[in-house]
């Protein structure tokens, strides 16, 4: 079967089926917003990175693929009509893998990009391109810093010897922990007062963090602001060149174009 009878034509009575790779609150809303479509049947991917993640409406498949060959036979196999990449900013790996394979089976790939914080009045933001450079910045400082980056690229602080870190992550981090560290696990969102109330606790001269856009993990950087405290800010990955999508209806709005009017590859590209 053709990509153009598989998203729309002589297969009305078999949805299209749509995979989303998710992981992000984005990801979660539209498998919920299209969760009640009968012309479409939607698989949410997960990474498997937590031991329990929020389950996805639809059909759930966790673990990676195996790079883009690996996804490419997925695609195939699972007769994937159109691809919706809602991974997070810095998820920059699967999204290039994603723009790849569907560039090669030729397959539409919306793809949603959360627009990244703005520094406003009275941010004091240090801005880096990467880990490394956050890393470098914070060893040459002394002080109490609040590290919220997640906790997959906590090793990148391994030799910052002469700072007492304060880490926050959903589960225990694999990684060997910077020297001087407190570790907290928790799972947000956390609002405005439990910020304030967390770098006053521990009195935090920086706090590091990706710029991961959206609102809920903002309230660390207006905690900051408020209280003066700097923000060493790690600008996102880029991830591919294609069209982004800013908001969800915008994703929910190229697929229907997609279902409709078949495939105008350009759109999605
Ligand atoms: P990444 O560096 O872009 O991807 C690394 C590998 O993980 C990929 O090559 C792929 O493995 C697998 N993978 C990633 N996302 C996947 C998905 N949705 N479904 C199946 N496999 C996936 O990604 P990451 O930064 O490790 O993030 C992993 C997941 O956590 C993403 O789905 C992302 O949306 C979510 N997340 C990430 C962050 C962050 O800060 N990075 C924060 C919140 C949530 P194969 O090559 O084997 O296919």
């Amino acid at each position: 079967m053709g990509l153009s009878e598989k998203l729309q034509g002589a297969h009305r009575d078999a949805p299209a089926r749509v995979l989303i790779l998710g992981g992000t609150g984005e990801a979660f809303e539209i498998a919920l917003r299209l969760a009640t479509r009968t012309d479409l049947q939607i698989i949410s991917s997960l990474a498997g990175r937590v031991s329990h993640p929020k389950q996805p409406e639809g059909i759930v498949r966790i673990g990676g693929f195996g790079g883009v060959d690996g996804l490419t036979s997925y695609l195939i196999q699972e007769d994937i009509a159109a691809v919706i990449d809602a991974t997070h900013p810095f998820a920059a790996v699967i999204s290039r893998n994603a723009a790849e394979a569907c560039q090669g089976l030729g397959l539409p790939l919306i793809a949603f990009a959360r627009p990244p914080w703005v520094k406003t009045k009275g941010d004091r933001w240090y801005e880096v391109a990467d880990m490394e450079s956050a890393a470098a910045f914070v060893a040459s400082q002394k002080g109490r810093v609040f590290l919220t980056i997640g906790r997959q690229a906590l090793g990148a602080f391994k030799l910052c010897k002469d700072t007492w870190f304060l880490i926050r992550a959903v589960e225990k981090p694999e990684e060997a922990l910077p020297p001087d560290a407190l570790l907290i696990l928790d799972r947000g969102p956390f609002d405005l007062e439990h910020e304030l109330q967390l770098l006053r606790d521990h009195t935090i001269d920086y706090v590091v963090s990706k710029n991961s856009g959206g609102s809920a993990t903002y309230s660390k950087i207006e905690a900051a602001r408020k209280l003066g405290i700097p923000v060493v800010m790690i600008r996102p990955p880029s991830k591919h060149h294609g069209k982004t999508c800013e908001r969800i209806d915008e994703v929910l709005t190229s697929l229907n174009h997609l279902l409709l009017h078949g495939i105008a590859q350009d759109d999605f590209r």
